[in-house]
C-alpha cells in the first residue's frame, strides 16, 4: 500500500494560519468568499500561481480539482466552480481544500510505502481538510452558532457544518 506522508502538522498550527489569512485578508465575516481568493487574492501575492478551470474529461473520474505543485497550478472542474460562485458548500470547500494544498504542500510531499496507517497529523489530506475547514468556518465567530447556523452564515454544507460544530466544543 503506498501513502503520501507530509510532515507532521496540528489543528492548532493550521488554525493560526488559516487565521492569520483570514486577518491579512481583512475577513472579519463568517464568510470568506474563497472563489475570489482563488482568482485575485493569490494570483496578486504570487505570480507563478495559475488556475485553470477544467471540463470533466481532463480531470481522473470522481476528481473535483486538484493542485498539482510542480507547476503551481490549480485545476477545478467548471461546474464546481460555478456551483462555489453561488455559495454551494460543497463545492466551496472542495476550492477550500485545494487552497490548502496550496499553502501547506507547494513543496510537495514524500510517498511512502507503508501497511501501517499513518498518523491524521501526516496525511495530506487530513491537512488540507482541517485547512478547509478552519478557512471557512473560522472557531472564534462560530463558537457559539448552531449547526444550521454555521450552514447558512459560513456557506457550508450541513456535514461540514456539523464537524465544525463538534470541533467548536472539544
Ligand atoms: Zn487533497
Amino acid at each position: 500500500m503506498s501513502t503520501a506522508i507530509a510532515p507532521a502538522l496540528s489543528r492548532r498550527k493550521i488554525e493560526l494560519l488559516t487565521n492569520n489569512i483570514r486577518q491579512r485578508f481583512n475577513c472579519s465575516d463568517c464568510y470568506f468568499d474563497i472563489v475570489s481568493f482563488v482568482e485575485i487574492v493569490i494570483p496578486a501575492i504570487d505570480e507563478t500561481f495559475n488556475y485553470e478551470y477544467a471540463s470533466s474529461n481532463e480531470l481522473s473520474p470522481g476528481m473535483y480539482a486538484y493542485y498539482d505543485p510542480t507547476n503551481n497550478t490549480m485545476k477545478i472542474l467548471s461546474s464546481v466552480y460555478d456551483r462555489a460562485c453561488e455559495d454551494i458548500g460543497r463545492d466551496r470547500f472542495t476550492i477550500a481544500h485545494e487552497v490548502g494544498h496550496y499553502f501547506l504542500h507547494q513543496d510537495g510531499y514524500s510517498f511512502a510505502r507503508t501497511n501501517q496507517l499513518i498518523p491524521k497529523y501526516c496525511d495530506p489530506e487530513w491537512q488540507a481538510n482541517t485547512f478547509a475547514s478552519a478557512l471557512l468556518i473560522p472557531r472564534a465567530q462560530t463558537k457559539f452558532m448552531s449547526i444550521e447556523e454555521i450552514k447558512d452564515k459560513c456557506k457550508v454544507s450541513y456535514q461540514a457544518a456539523e464537524i465544525a460544530y463538534n470541533r467548536n466544543w472539544q
